[in-house]
């Protein structure tokens, strides 16, 4: 069995001798190909593996088309919107993430980004602080839980909104559920995104969402840049200039952005949520783990695509 790491940025050293470990004590053998230049040498990559594990690669059509032999590929990492899943599924290849592994990186850095911001960007005049804000996350998967544990430590009341969890299990972890997104965003100064980027959630944080937001409005994005609608914050900025708006996930109208809200908008200058050395290990290795367990044990509680 040939195991693929496909990483166009590649892992730290130590989540690679992870990954091998897990790889070699199962009995597979582990191919490498890292910081690619051309999908070419990605499409003679796929040829003859099994299995891949990939981070933000671009698996579509014509790469698992290419890949006869492939029977899993795993995203190390939480979104999956970079392989196309209908194409894995008619070739029946089976696709996983793996949900949890970066979300304290992811949340961690949402917080960060939240303190520059009332800050004012470390600009060194007088800000606010977070204590006793409200914060309204946007999603309450598992890094949505984890802005909610560190928002907790500094102090902050913390709103979620999640259609596909009950209020209760919002609640019992100290949470205060809401019923829709308007409400999240009339009731919370900040507001946390952690929604994945789907058909229906894609431009869905629009004018009339953000307008709702009360004075002094932070929005964080660590979520993905396809959920904002790009047009509609700018005239919302421009509209109100108490609207902060602050991620890691450069938008595509980053320099109209820069130039018109300087002091209210910043932007990392690559996604770098999940970008720590234990996220990164943490990933590859769990990665490598539901590659085994799939092979030997048919195990596919992680997988995102229909059969
Ligand atoms: P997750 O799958 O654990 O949680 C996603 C949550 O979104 C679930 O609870 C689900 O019920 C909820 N949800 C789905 N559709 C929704 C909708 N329309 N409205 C409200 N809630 C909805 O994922 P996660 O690990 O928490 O990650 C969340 C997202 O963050 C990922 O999809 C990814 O796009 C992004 N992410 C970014 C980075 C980064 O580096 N910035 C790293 C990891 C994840």
């Amino acid at each position: 069995m040939k195991v693929l790491i496909a990483t166009d940025k590649p892992f730290a050293a130590e989540a690679v001798n992870g990954i091998r470990d897990v790889i070699e004590k199962a009995g597979f053998e582990l191919v490498l190909l890292e910081k690619y230049t051309e999908k070419k040498q990605l499409l003679d990559a796929v040829a003859n593996v099994d299995a891949a594990i990939i981070r933000s690669d671009i698996f579509d059509k014509e790469v698992l088309d290419a890949a006869k032999d492939l029977k899993i590929v795993v995203r190390a990492g939480a979104g999956f919107d970079n392989i196309e899943l209908d194409a894995a599924t008619a070739n029946d290849i089976c696709v996983m993430n793996t949900p949890g592994q970066n979300a304290n990186a992811v949340a961690e850095l949402a917080l960060g980004l939240a303190v520059y911001a009332v800050r004012n960007f470390y600009n060194g005049t007088s800000g606010t602080e977070l204590m006793g804000k409200k914060l309204g996350i946007h999603a309450y998967g598992n890094v949505g839980r984890n802005v909610a544990r560190v928002a907790k430590g500094f102090g902050m009341e913390v709103y979620a909104y999640d259609p596909f969890l009950t209020a209760e299990a919002i609640e019992k972890e100290g949470v205060k559920a809401v019923a829709s997104a308007e409400d999240l965003y009339t009731t919370c100064q900040f507001v946390s995104l952690h929604i994945p980027a789907t058909a229906e959630t894609k431009n869905s944080i629009n004018y009339a969402l953000l307008s709702k937001m009360p004075k002094n409005a932070l929005l964080i994005n660590t979520a993905r840049k396809e959920v904002i609608n790009e047009a509609e914050i700018v005239k919302l900025m421009e509209d109100r200039k108490d609207f902060k708006y602050v991620t890691d996930i450069m938008p595509g109208n980053h320099a109209e952005m820069a130039e018109k809200f300087a002091g209210r908008y910043f932007s990392t200058p690559k996604k770098m949520g999940a970008q720590t050395a234990e996220a990164n290990t943490n990933a590859g290795i769990a990665a490598a783990s539901q590659i085994v367990d799939f092979i030997k044990n048919g195990n596919e509680r992680f997988r995102v695509n229909k059969k």
